[in-house]
């Protein structure tokens, strides 16, 4: 190798970029709290902080049956939901495909196809329903709505790829109710929620309460319970005068919108500028599943392109998608992770290939000598290799990928997720200190007690891929948390997955609604 140094200070240079100390950490949460208070105050702030009209959480005693749509993720999907009242539910479900095709179309044939799909589901699942009443629906509707009532809400932008004309600015509950009416089906949309806020309401149906509901899959976004004093902007006097709690959806993916805040690498500016929602998203952009692995092409493309030598695979791209936009996968990442991992227990970092007590050491290209690698660092590299192999289409041959390669391949895809989990402790920081449960930068333990559940505990919900898949994501998570909130908060709050959270979040949703009438 015949420019270590300079092969081990480009490695150094991008790893300083993505690095988060604990000051950042307090500073992002801090400036996160002062987008909060910019939602609460005003309408059309970045962070939208929209209010949901729902009014308190279940505790689980809930009971009823309920149809729920649910679009926004990679699936459309249809659930029949019936909640026992016991904290347990049972539910029957269809997904079905939504092609860009649709998503980026007339917005009437989206909400015909949604239309359609609940109709197939009738029919293939519940023939037996009653004919002659309207059925009840809960949208989970995972886009920034502005919502006016519990059944009302325009659509403030797409996002995660939606495109679809016609839509920004209506009614998402019309459009949909429209296109039920046009095929003469008998079901009412009665409730629209966000996915965010379904994770909340289904968390804490089932854990006897929750404080916070957050999705890490396709995108990132939180819904939390906040105090209706806090909620200035809400024109409602009424609702304000009575007191109590509200959720809100905070849209926490349009965080540092500004771009003044975030510590932007060269690789986000990539991402950012070629994605079809350039300056909007920004934290999303940082976070989730969709934009991760992309992050890390980005990454690895620099290395294959760097001068005056190649760093990785020797300069080519394989015949896979590693050329292609959005052709690294986040669940490869994953994958690279869980092989390099192996067989250790989840809670011990790995022992890293340069001896470094540091998990993400330093690398210097030219002091990796294969020759000096143990049995079981080779082995875990080796295992690395053959998913990158596999994943990225390359050749079985060490010219092609070579144990070096795949240690660069987990490096970057360590320090990719690494931030986004840290950046993700921040959010949830930011709503504790927020709700003042806890407090910023101190140890103080739980500091207001009405959000403490059944257990005794924070409940935070939580649903996506990223978070129930990347291995150590929670971790990482936990960790951020602990050094802003301290120790006892961090261990007071229950991330719980918020199982099938969209579908019994919509059910509870269409619960409220119909209940309020
Ligand atoms: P959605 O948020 O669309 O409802 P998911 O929660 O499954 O659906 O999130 C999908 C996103 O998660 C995709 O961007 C995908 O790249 C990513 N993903 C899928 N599987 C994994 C995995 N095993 N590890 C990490 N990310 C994953």
């Amino acid at each position: 190798n015949s420019h270590p140094d300079i092969a081990g200070q480009i490695l150094d240079a991008i790893e300083v970029q993505f690095k988060l100390d604990d000051i950042a950490l307090t500073r992002i949460t801090a400036q996160f709290l002062q987008e909060i208070a910019n939602g609460l105050a005003e309408y059309g702030q970045a962070m939208a902080i929209i209010p949901t009209f729902v009014t308190g959480v279940p505790s689980g005693k809930e009971e009823g049956t309920f149809l729920a749509l649910d679009l926004g993720g990679t699936n459309l999907r249809v659930c029949e939901v019936k909640l026992n009242g016991d904290h347990t539910f049972s539910l029957r479900q269809q997904k079905y495909k939504v092609s860009d095709q649709l998503k980026t179309g007339e917005a009437t044939a989206l909400f015909d196809y949604l239309a359609d799909s609940v109709d197939a589901f009738l029919t293939s699942e519940s023939p037996d329903a009653p004919k002659g009443e309207d059925l009840p629906l809960g949208l989970t509707f995972s886009f920034p709505v502005e919502q006016t009532a519990l059944d009302s809400g325009h659509l403030l932008t797409w996002t995660k790829g939606f495109a679809a004309k016609n839509a920004v600015g209506h009614d998402i509950v019309k459009l949909l109710q429209d296109a039920f009416n046009r095929k003469h089906l008998h079901v009412k949309c009665v409730a629209l929620v966000n996915d965010t806020v379904g994770a909340l309401l289904s968390r804490s149906y089932t854990a006897g309460g929750c404080l916070l509901g957050a999705i890490f899959g396709t995108g990132t976004n939180g819904a939390y319970v906040e105090d209706l004093s806090k909620l200035t902007k809400l024109k409602d006097e009424g609702l304000k005068s009575r007191g109590g709690k509200m959720i809100v959806n905070t849209e926490w993916g349009a965080f540092n919108n500004s771009r003044s805040t975030l510590p932007t690498t060269p690789f986000d500016n990539k991402l950012d500028r070629e994605s079809i929602n350039p300056r909007f998203q920004a934290f999303e952009k940082f976070i989730s599943g969709m934009y991760l692995g992309e992050i890390t092409r980005n990454i690895l493309l620099a290395l294959v392109d760097a001068a005056p030598k190649p760093l990785l695979f020797n300069g080519r791209v394989g015949s896979g998608s590693l050329n292609n936009h959005y052709g690294l996968d986040t669940a490869v990442m994953s994958d690279v992770e869980l092989a390099w991992a192996g067989d250790q227990p989840k809670a011990e970092p790995t022992e890293d290939v340069y001896g470094v007590a540091d998990k993400l050491a330093v690398l210097h290209l030219g002091d990796f000598d294969e020759a000096k690698l143990s049995d079981s660092q080779k082995q875990r590299l080796e295992r690395v290799r053959k998913v990158i192999i596999y994943n990225l289409g390359f050749e079985e041959t060490p010219e092609d990928v070579s144990l070096n390669d795949a240690a660069i391949v987990r490096w970057a895809c360590t320090l990719v997720a690494e931030r986004a989990a840290k950046l993700s402790g921040c959010a949830v920081a930011a709503i504790l200190v927020q709700t003042g449960c806890a407090s910023l930068g101190t140890d103080d333990g739980i500091k207001r007690t009405d959000y403490v559940n059944e257990n005794g505990k924070i409940g935070v919900g939580v649903d996506g891929s990223l978070i129930q898949f990347y291995p150590n994501f929670e971790t990482q998570l936990r960790d951020s948390l602990r050094h802003l909130v301290g120790k006892k908060v961090e261990e007071a709050v229950e991330i719980g997955m918020a199982k099938d959270g969209s579908g019994v979040g919509a059910a509870l949703g269409a619960l409220i609604a119909t209940q309020a009438h």
